[in-house]
């Protein structure tokens, strides 16, 4: 019994030190005994310095504490990553070097942040969550390493992102569509993103044309980044459990060959297209709203409101990020009916002229969810050229 407390003992320090990085090393204990909540959500007794993995005895892995001294909020994504193993991962499959500076989106009480601040020149946090914000800075503060951390409270899709080499975070899910919109379809400069995401989400990502899960979020993302997937992560690594599996998936924007396209006219077209994606492009440009409103921003275009020959693959147009996913609704679409100076007459000729295009290319019967970015290039060109615009 007392060799086995021996090497109970033994196995405990190494842990400790190992992951030194864990605690708020200097201050006092913020994780005592005492803690009214010592039990987890199925009544069991928790440890909240050091949580093993009962299945791995032989291997236990030393969770990083939640010590609850406020409440986490669900809606705003707050499930903590605690397994080492995984944070240590994140940070060496992102790449992360010494002259780096790291943008991390909701760095929450820090988990990840230490790690990276252990690798990064830099590290700067966008915390909505105030509470999450003074968590952070005292952790980071407690170990020395503040002078290279800078924190910006605020909504990540709403602050202005300062420059940075690498972006690495454990995101709240809620913002992963507007939040990857901005990362490529903003003014970032950058070599990749790292991102941890729902695991439904991260294989839409990454699903290919003819596969059900193709869709405008990976279609628009694929017109200027590769993405690879990097490793699932189960939902017990997160306090509180959440609802769903994550995974983890680097993004690289395909530096140096700006995408022969204006961006934002490249989000108003395949908005056009992914609203109805398994539709043949004949019966999507059937619709007389579709028609009316295309009508009326050719016309637009036409009087001279846009540069000729733009198409240097400019971001200045975007303004919004959260309608770049073909999961939302159609914002912009005109109801045809309350549309004043849309002259029947005229529309008709123009519907006409869109049929003959996409047949011209021999298009109308093909769906988007099995075109590839260059048939909805060659498309867009088809269009452009004929003075049919949808931005
Ligand atoms: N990265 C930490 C925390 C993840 S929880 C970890 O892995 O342990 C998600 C974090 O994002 C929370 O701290 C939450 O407050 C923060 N957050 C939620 N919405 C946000 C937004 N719009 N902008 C910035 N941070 C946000």
């Amino acid at each position: 019994m007392k060799q086995r407390l021996e090497i109970l003992h033994r196995r405990f320090s190494k842990a400790v030190s190992s992951h030194s990085l864990l605690y708020f090393s200097t201050r006092p204990c913020r994780f005592p005994d005492t803690h009214p909540n010592h039990h987890d959500d199925n009544g069991n007794k928790i440890d909240h310095r050091i949580q093993y993995d009962n299945k791995k005895k032989k291997n236990p892995i030393t969770r990083e504490p939640w010590d609850r001294s406020f409440q986490l909020h669900k809606p705003r994504g707050q499930h903590l990553l605690t397994n080492p193993r995984i944070l240590d991962a994140i940070v060496r499959l992102a790449g992360v070097g010494p002259t780096d500076t790291v943008l991390e989106v909701g760095p929450g009480t820090g988990n990840l942040t230490v790690r990276l601040l252990a690798s990064a020149h830099r590290v700067v946090g966008i915390e909505v969550d105030h509470r999450m914000v003074d968590a952070l800075r005292r952790r980071i503060s407690d170990i020395g390493l503040d002078h290279r951390l800078d924190v910006i409270t605020g909504d990540a899709v709403k602050t202005q992102f300062p420059e940075f080499d690498l972006c690495v975070a454990n995101i709240p899910y809620g913002i992963s569509s507007p939040l990857i919109g901005k990362l490529l379809f903003g003014q970032c400069c950058f070599r990749s993103a790292t991102l941890l995401l729902q695991k439904e989400f991260a294989r839409r990502l990454l699903a290919m044309p003819g596969d059900s899960e193709y869709n405008r979020l990976a279609a628009n993302v694929r017109l200027v980044a590769d993405v690879e997937l990097l490793m699932d992560v189960s939902k017990k690594e997160f306090v509180p459990c959440p609802k769903v599996d994550s995974s983890l998936v680097r993004i690289r924007p395909r530096a140096g060959h700006p995408p022969p396209v204006d961006l934002a006219e490249w989000l108003a077209f395949t908005r056009t297209l992914f609203t109805k994606k398994n539709k043949t492009l004949g019966a999507i440009f059937k619709q007389k709203k579709k028609i009316a409103e295309l009508f009326e921003i050719s016309q637009i275009d036409s009087k001279g409101s846009r540069d000729a020959g733009e198409n240097d693959g400019s971001r200045s147009n975007i303004a919004r990020f959260d309608d770049f996913d073909d999961n939302h609704g159609d914002p912009m679409e005109i109801n045809v009916e309350e549309k004043e100076g849309v002259d029947a007459l005229e529309v008709g000729p123009f519907k006409e002229k869109i049929i003959r295009i996409l047949n011209s290319g021999g298009f109308g019967e093909k769906r988007p969810s099995k075109l590839s970015n260059e048939d909805l290039l060659h498309i867009l060109q088809l269009f452009n050229k004929e003075g049919v615009v949808f931005h």
